[in-house]
């Protein structure tokens, strides 16, 4: 599944283009497009795709049991969740904190209007985050006569614009979200544009993720246990799979062995994500909070540099560095906090409730970590005192 992010500026027409391809995919219910077209008439307004999202909202805010930040759907085969897009508090908090994960951002941006202030902070909160596939679509080219010439100049702009910021969008798409054009159809109108529509650059990015997937192996050690004399390692796969008589490392210790036997938890061959496994070992005497692996780029480290949103009110000092099932005694220091409207950097030692900050952490011994978006497991951490939660951060 890949989850995808919308922003842009207001009015540039993010709401219309999350309609279009719901409805170009048939995952619109066609009753809710009868109803939001018959409102529409009542009222003697025109019909607009963006109103059916307003409906979808307005439902989910009714059933808060359902999650009211996520839109699924499903094109060729693979699924798509679209979250919540990014400006307040509780969706930089969630991503922040790696409780969502964003794989790709959509930026959109007017042809008609150009870049805007929106637009650049919404690109700033993109690298805060991390998110590094972001697709860049240049929307409402039938109101520019689906000249190449704006295209291009309005690319020319946005792509300078996130080179400054170290970002190298995936894609750039000429698309008119309103009639559908380049978003799942393709465009007679655009002939000069060589490129793939929205949709299948998605399924490009997907098929891309899904090679990385099965190429390694992570488990995290959660619990150690003794059968016949043998150490049985078990916690939950986070990533790949693995095959007994696979060599593997262990880190931190960096010790190379050999998959004697796989449980799941009786005997089995082979064993993938997300399943929960034991795993005996051919030599050495590990534990918890060590990561058994077949990645080869897999590191550890004892300094990191993150952004970490404040869960309390949070000072520099001493905490326990908690990822995946690794904890471990650290030192935080505050290089600056970012301020969440202006996205401004500031000097500051404190973080209060609600806050961005820069961090250094020094950790007491080596850890195993990695982009949260490379591997999500090993991305993720908490900042925790007497085992209380004061910060959650993802790594870049
Ligand atoms: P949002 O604020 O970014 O969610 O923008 P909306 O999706 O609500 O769109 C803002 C306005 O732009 C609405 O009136 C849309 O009908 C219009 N709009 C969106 N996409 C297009 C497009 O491709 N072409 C044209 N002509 N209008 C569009």
């Amino acid at each position: 599944m890949l989850n995808l992010v919308f922003v842009g500026h207001i009015d540039h027409g993010k709401s219309t283009l999350i309609c279009r391809l719901l409805y170009d995919t048939n995952s619109l219910p066609q009753e809710k497009i009868e109803e939001v077209k018959r409102t529409c008439e009542q009222l003697g307004r025109k019909f607009e795709f963006a109103y059916i999202l307003d409906a979808l909202e307005e439902e989910r805010e009714k059933q808060i049991t359902i999650d009211t930040t996520q839109i699924f759907f499903s094109w060729d085969g693979k699924d798509y969740c679209i979250i919540d897009a990014p400006g307040h508090k509780e969706f930089i908090k969630n991503m922040l904190t790696g409780a969502t994960q964003s794989d790709v951002a959509i930026l959109i941006v007017s042809a008609k209007e150009g870049m805007e202030e929106q637009t650049k902070r919404h690109a700033f909160l993109l690298k805060l985050l991390g998110i590094e596939k972001i697709i860049v679509v240049v929307n409402k080219m039938d109101l520019v006569n689906y000249e190449n010439s704006v295209f291009e100049k309005t690319k020319e702009d946005i792509l300078s614009y996130l080179s400054s910021l170290g970002i190298t969008p995936y894609s750039v798409i000429p698309i008119s979200a309103i009639k559908g054009e380049n978003v799942v159809k393709n465009s007679e109108h655009m002939p000069w544009y060589k490129g793939k529509s929205l949709i299948e650059v998605l399924s490009e990015i997907e098929k891309e993720m899904e090679i990385k997937e099965n190429q390694e192996f992570i488990l995290p050690i959660q619990d150690v246990y003794e059968k016949n004399g043998k150490k049985v390692y078990v916690g939950n796969i986070a990533v790949g799979e693995v095959h007994v008589g696979e060599k593997v490392r262990v880190l931190p210790s960096e010790k190379e062995t050999k998959v004697e036997k796989i449980l799941i938890p009786e005997e089995t061959e082979k064993a993938r994500a997300p399943k929960a496994i034991g795993i005996v070992l051919e030599s050495g005497t590990f534990s918890r909070g060590e990561i058994i692996t077949k990645n080869k780029d897999l590191k550890t480290t004892t300094i990191i540099k993150a952004n970490i949103f404040a869960i309390s009110n949070f000072e520099e000092g001493e905490y326990d560095f908690c990822c995946s099932t690794q904890k471990i005694p650290c030192n935080v220091k505050i290089e600056e906090k970012i301020d969440i409207d202006s996205l401004e950097a500031i000097k500051e030692n404190k973080l209060k409730n609600g806050d961005i900050g820069r961090v250094i952490i020094t950790l007491e011994k080596p850890c195993v970590v990695s982009n949260f978006y490379k591997i999500p497991e090993l991305g993720k951490f908490t900042l925790e005192k007497n085992s209380e939660v004061i910060a959650g951060g993802i790594l870049l």
